[in-house]
């Protein structure tokens, strides 16, 4: 199978097919920790070949490099690296790309944990960080430097759904030789092909939409092998190896993701539009509505406009809070990309540990709220997250 031809649907149920060569329909769980080498020569062999299945567990087992193989095929990759967690493999990319005296630049608006977690590389590491304003590309031509080794993105960024031009940025990467990263979890491989757009690496928190149904906590990378080495040379010593049992729950989940991105596109439009129309909400963000401040770049960037919806309730922090007590099909809960319909309060629940002047920067207000549309009946979702803004300030 070329990986370079495989469409989509086809990627989600074979893409992983070369890294389980038993013949099973649904690969076994290896959990060996070590492997018997049938001679010394093939011992020295996979010792020598860091990406070897079958060596030690801490670089990965057959499990592991099927997950990893079906998402370098949805992402047209050379290859990919599984960890642990989203943080853990961004984590990786940054201890093995950076060191002291690097620059290194970061979007205003990034998933929280990871913004806190670069200034704290930086200020360990000895590296100079600027945070720059993601949404327009021209931002990064003032603060890129000829030492900037790494530029990390996300996009649509998390909570607030604002895009990031990957070509234009990519371009300006480019004249500096400044590796460009693209956190596409909100999009996942269905929603955008970062890669193919410019990006060096493209991660996902394989936690949402790759596992998709709330019950794996999982983070990958993709792209070529030479931009993957420094990567996987941090990932082999520092450790955070995905359980066995973790990968073979991803690529389960993963045989769906095509069936569920485009329900759960479906869905979010129709729920946005509905949000839209009510007098309670001051304003919705979905990269697919003609409202959408970037609607143009997302037409051309994303292949569909993914699960996520943002909006402003009116009245601020006491109407969001309100409003989320009244759901009663839509989960009050963090984390975002399962079947089920989930919402959750940014300021107070998944960016509280950002100063207020940190978040406003991020463009996360206080009456804003998060929704990952599930792949229920649209209208059942529509009916409760409507029926919850009645009686809530309409000016
Ligand atoms: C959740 C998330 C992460 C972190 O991933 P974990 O799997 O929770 O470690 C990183 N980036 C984005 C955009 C996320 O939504």
């Amino acid at each position: 199978m070329n990986p370079k031809k495989t469409r989509s649907l086809t990627a989600c149920i074979h893409g992983g097919d070369s890294a389980n060569p038993s013949g099973h329909l649904s690969a076994p769980i290896h959990r060996a920790t070590a492997f018997h080498f049938p001679s010394a020569t093939e011992g020295a062999a996979r010792a020598a070949d860091i990406r070897a299945a079958e060596f030690y567990g801490r670089w990965g087992d057959r499990n592991a490099r099927e997950f990893e193989a079906l998402v370098a095929a949805l992402e047209q990759a050379e290859d990919a690296v599984c960890a642990a967690s989203g943080m853990a493999i961004i984590d990786m990319i940054a201890q093995g790309y950076l060191s002291r005296g690097d620059h290194f630049l970061a979007s205003h608006q990034c998933y929280a944990e990871v913004k806190i977690l670069f200034e704290d590389l930086a200020h360990r590491l000895g590296v100079a960080l600027d945070f720059v304003d993601s949404r327009e590309a021209s931002n990064f031509t003032s603060v890129i430097r000829p030492d900037t080794r790494l530029v990390f993105t996300e996009t649509p960024a998390n909570p607030t759904l604002s895009l990031v031009d990957i070509e234009a940025v990519a371009l300006i990467c480019q004249r500096v030789g400044a590796l460009l990263v693209v956190d596409s979890t909100f999009a996942s491989p269905l929603g955008q092909r970062a890669l193919r757009h410019g990006a060096d690496i493209v991660v996902h928190s394989a936690t949402k939409y790759l596992g998709g149904h709330s019950d794996v906590i999982a983070g990958v990378c993709a792209g070529t092998r030479s931009a993957l080495d420094p990567v996987w040379k941090a990932f082999s010593f520092h450790g955070p190896h995905l359980d066995p049992g973790a990968a073979w729950l991803l690529c389960r989940g993963m045989r769906t993701l095509g069936l569920r991105m485009r329900q759960h596109s479906e869905n979010a439009l129709q729920v946005a539009q509905a949000l839209e129309r009510c007098p309670e909400v001051e304003h919705v963000w979905y990269p697919f509505l003609a409202s959408h401040p970037q609607f143009r770049l997302a037409q051309r960037q994303m292949d569909c406009g993914g699960g996520m919806v943002c909006f402003d309730i009116r009245g601020g922090m006491d109407s969001a809070l309100l409003w989320l007590d009244r759901l009663h099909l839509v989960k009050l809960a963090v984390s975002l990309g399962g079947v089920a319909s989930t919402a959750t309060h940014p300021a107070s629940m998944t960016h509280n540990l950002l100063p207020p002047q940190e978040r406003a920067k991020g463009g996360i207000r206080e009456g804003m709220i998060r929704l990952s549309v599930g792949i229920e009946d649209a209208t059942d979702i529509i009916d409760d997250v409507v029926d919850a803004l009645s009686g809530l300030p309409a000016r």
